[in-house]
């Protein structure tokens, strides 16, 4: 190609992308309990952090609410993929509701980690965003036991009762290379400190990161599509930029990708986080190809085949049915 040969211009897109099995789950959880049950069910909290989502199980018939007090005694609420703190379970039987628990078997694989911990009397040490609701039901597993270590810094404030006996977990869909250098300061103050048994940061996270980083190093601009309450697309975000993109955006859908971010560009990539159905990607791309971006190249980093079952009171329900 002669020196003065405009690049064409491409989209890489990366796979993995979207839905992962956690997610996925939860949706048709609530999808099949409209169906077994008819409307209103009851969501706790959104089902998973993806606005228009959200919106098309509200059109069905679900109502989305921040607490089981709201929910009408007798009714049916489903717990969000984000999981719950046992308090949650102890109020809903209080208020006699009918409970289908879509909590990722992912998240409860660390629920049952604090759990174990705290009983042998560890100090645990959770690595993750305050407020995160995945954050707050695993903590509250074990409030007198668990810390919450929030950033690097939080790392120098962290008191614990003896050196000996502590173990750090972390939130499902953190970065993984800060995951990496926060427990690489903890060490530094808790030399004995102990890790997880497997990892907590889940496949579909790390997956998803592994192949942003691929095409972020040929991209000038990174689109992650996602919301902006979305813990792992936030991190997509952060991966691209750490890995080459000159840019990169979070956007809800396509009518969030702005003309001006393709000036100068000749390489998009394109990817999504776990909540994201694929219906958005495409939207995204087809606003792309509008903007002289139709040449679509997917790039697969890893392969996925992971399934998770239906909630099983659910599953039980169907089955009689
Ligand atoms: S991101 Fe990971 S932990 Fe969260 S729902 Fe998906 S598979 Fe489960």
């Amino acid at each position: 190609m002669d020196s003065e040969t405009p690049r064409a211009r491409r989209v890489l897109l990366a796979k993995p992308r979207g839905y992962c099995a956690g997610v996925d789950r939860a949706v048709e959880a609530v999808e099949k309990a409209l169906d077994q049950y008819g409307a209103p069910v009851y969501v706790r909290k959104q089902i998973v952090h993806n606005t228009h989502v959200v919106k098309t199980l509200e059109a069905r018939g679900a109502v989305f609410v921040e607490d089981t007090e709201q929910v009408p005694e007798g009714a049916i609420v489903v717990f969000s993929a984000h999981g719950v703190a046992p308090s949650v379970h102890e109020e809903a039987a209080a208020r006699g509701l009918k409970t289908i628990d879509a909590t990722c078997p992912l998240v409860t694989k660390v629920h049952n980690e604090a759990k174990r911990f705290a009983a042998k009397d560890y100090d645990i040490l959770l690595i993750g965003h305050e407020g995160h609701e995945e954050v707050e039901g695993t903590a509250g597993e074990a409030p007198q036991h668990i810390q919450l270590v929030d950033g690097l810094d939080s790392v120098e404030t962290i008191e614990v009762r003896d050196p000996e006996k502590v173990v750090w977990l972390s939130q499902t869909t953190l970065s993984v290379d800060e995951t990496e250098e926060t427990v690489s300061r903890l060490r530094g103050r808790f030399p004995n400190l102990i890790d997880p048994p497997s990892d907590d940061i889940c496949y579909a996270t790390s997956n998803r990161q592994t192949a942003v980083k691929e095409i972020a190093a040929e991209s000038e601009l990174v689109i992650v599509v996602g919301s902006a309450n979305s813990s792992n697309s936030k991190r997509l975000v952060e991966v691209a930029k750490d890995y080459g993109a000159d840019a990169s955006y979070l956007v809800d859908d396509a009518s969030f990708v702005q003309e001006e971010w393709l000036d100068g560009v000749t390489t998009v990539g394109v990817t999504s986080g776990a909540s994201v159905p694929e219906e958005l990607v495409d939207g995204v791309l087809a606003r792309l190809a509008d903007l002289g971006f139709a040449d679509v190249h997917e790039v697969e980093s890893v392969k996925e085949s992971m399934r998770f079952a239906l909630p099983h009171e659910l599953r039980r329900d169907l089955r009689s049915a």
